[in-house]
């Protein structure tokens, strides 16, 4: 029997990156002498996208004694301390990798502070591969860099699959578009509509898997 794929978005999906940015934005004005009011702008700064360019930006606005690249260095040493998955999501996975899932993560962003995140959350040992945007510089919602992340978990798109993660247009768009099916995670939002539906809308990871969990219930009574 083919292993069913299940791809997971990682920010605000398996961990809570906006959790963690608001704190270490706070941290990160305390620590170099920045008025309060700047830690809206570090914050919007980093939120959308976050590359080593970024803290050019940053160290010409404040004017900081250190170089670009130590900023980010930090940054992602500080982030990927800050950031955690919870425990139900981290025992999901291994629970469905034991009910015969194949489980990889594809994300958007820089591939050192992806990993360093993944590592620091345990996740890295519990799926089966993972794509980062920047290594082959394909984005979602682009069709390829869904190829690729079933590509890294060892299958290829044309056998199906899933696509979870909390964002219309990358995860659910895109995953759609790449002929996955798709479970939006809400995160106390309701469904943007102009965009057409995902298969399934839940609040939380956790509840995504428990729905994948039983569709591997159907599959095995399917093939049996
Ligand atoms: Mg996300």
């Amino acid at each position: 029997m083919q292993r069913p794929l299940v791809l997971f978005d990682l920010d605000n999906t398996l961990v809570d990156r906006r959790g963690a940015l608001v704190d270490w934005a706070a941290e990160f004005t305390d620590r170099h002498g920045l008025e309060n009011e700047e830690r809206a702008y570090v914050l919007d700064m980093v939120d959308e996208r976050a590359y080593p360019s970024t803290f050019d930006v940053i160290r010409s606005r404040y004017r900081l004694p250190m170089s670009a690249d130590e900023l980010w260095r930090a940054y992602c040493t500080d982030i990927a301390a800050m950031v955690s998955c919870p425990t139900a999501v981290l025992d999901g996975l291994d629970e469905l990798r034991a009910a015969s899932w194949r489980v990889g993560v594809a994300t958007n962003g820089a591939a050192d502070i992806q990993r360093a995140k993944l590592w620091a959350t345990g996740i890295s040992e519990r799926v089966d591969g993972v794509f980062v945007s920047e290594e082959a510089d394909a984005r979602k919602p682009q069709t390829r860099h869904f190829a690729l992340a079933a590509a890294r978990c060892g299958t290829v798109l044309g056998d199906g699959g899933w696509m979870v993660g909390d964002n219309p247009v990358n995860d659910i768009g895109g995953g759609r578009s790449a002929g996955l099916r798709t479970i939006w995670i809400g995160n106390g939002r309701s469904w943007p509509p102009d965009d057409s539906r995902p298969d399934h809308v839940v609040p939380h990871a956790r509840a995504a898997i428990d729905l994948l969990l039983l569709h591997s219930v159907d599959h095995t009574r399917t093939a049996a």
